[in-house]
This record gives C-alpha cells, structure tokens and sequence, in this order.
C-alpha cells in the first residue's frame, strides 16, 4: 500500500539551475524522477513515425506535442503504482503549458497521489538567464556542460575545446524566454491561485537554493 507519496513539480526556466537542484534533490530523497526531456530521448531511439518525429523537433528546437508526452508519462506512473515501495516522484519538463497542468491534476487524482503535491518555482529573472546562458559552454570532445569562467581555455576534465551551442545564442535565449512567458507563466499564475505555488530564489548559490527547497519541503537537511 502506497502512503501518500510526495509529488514534486518543478518549474522553472531555461537557465534557472532548476536540473542542477533536481539531480541533488534526486540524491538526497531516493525520490523517483520523470523528466520529459528524459522520455523523449529514450522515445526518439525507437524507429517509428513518432521517434523520428521528436528527433526533427527536438533539432529544431520545437515543442513535442502534450498527447505524446502525456502518453509516456502515464505509462510510467502506471508503473510507479505497482511499487509497493514508492515514496515519490520528482515531475521535471512538464507542464509547460496550461492544459498539461490540468492533465497532469486529473492523472494524480486518477492514481490518487493528489494529496501530497508540491509546485517549486525555481525564480530566476530574464537579465539573470542571459547573464549565465552567456558563460555557458559545451565541451565539444566530451560534451560537457560548464560555466566559462575567466582564464578557462579547455575542458577541465579532458582537455576539448569549450563551444558555444548554437541554442545558446542570443535569439534562441530570447525566443526560450518569450516562450516562457506565453506558455509557462499562465500554469505558473494557475498554481499561485490555487495556492500550491513555491517560489524559491534561484539568484543565489547553488547551496542556498537547495536549503530553501528542502526548508519548503519540510525535509530536514541535518545529514
Ligand atoms: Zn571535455
């Protein structure tokens, strides 16, 4: 029997360290994680209509329609409900739109997870993203992602040379922002009405940020 597990919804926009928080969150709690941009990696590796479909998307940095997500989603909190140890998930990517915030309400009330949910805001303003999407480079040898920091001229790690993607130039930035803006702030004010809404301020250190979503959380960070 399944006691009440805790649903955490994370939003927050491109830039916002919101997977940063989700990968020590993950760490910390055991928490299971459902990502969207996860799904769909794994989805497009599958050879039909649908997987090349979100391979041409996602290149062209379009938006992967809410049926195909929501199918994949619901196919895993299927598989959620059968365990018998589940304490929980942690929702990253979804919803990024206001009718996937009301599907996603009629899913958890369907697998009867809808009396433990937490909405967390990672806040960031739009002169932050652009200050940080700035320094942010790829690794073009083994594609990481770092922060450029002054004197940095290789991968630490391996020694590549550091690119700047193509995404994270600044109209692809602009037009994530924009994007945020029409999309994401109208299930953003949903939340706020319904009084779920947490905002954490997502324009202080990495540290500080995860002890405020741990303090919103109610988890207690003494080990
Ligand atoms: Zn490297």
């Amino acid at each position: 029997m399944q006691n009440n597990p805790s649903i955490v919804v994370f939003l927050g926009k491109s830039g916002s360290g919101k997977g940063t928080q989700v990968e020590l969150l993950r760490q910390k709690t055991g928490l299971d994680y459902l990502g969207s941009g996860e799904l769909l990696r794994e989805r497009k590796k599958i050879n039909d209509f649908t997987g090349n479909k979100i391979s041409q998307t996602i290149d062209d940095g379009g938006i992967v329609a809410t049926p195909v997500i929501f199918h994949l989603w619901m196919k895993n909190f299927e598989e959620f409900k059968q365990k018998p140890d589940f304490k929980g998930v942690i929702l990253d990517g979804s919803p990024r739109k206001i009718k996937e915030a009301y599907l996603l309400e009629e899913a958890l009330k369907w697998y009867e997870w809808d009396k433990n949910v937490k909405v967390l805001l990672v806040d960031i303003s739009d002169e932050e993203v652009i200050i940080r999407i700035n320094k942010r480079r790829i690794c073009s040898q083994c594609k990481e992602i770092l922060i450029f920091e002054e004197g940095m001229e290789k991968c630490p790690k391996c020694g590549g040379e550091l690119l700047k993607r193509p995404d994270d130039e600044i109209d692809g930035v602009k037009k994530r922002l924009a994007w945020f803006q029409e999309e994401v702030v109208p299930v953003i004010d949903h939340y706020k009405e319904k009084e779920e809404l947490i905002v954490i301020n997502g324009e202080q250190k990495i540290e500080k940020v995860f002890e405020d979503i741990l303090k919103a959380l109610n988890i207690n960070d003494s080990n």
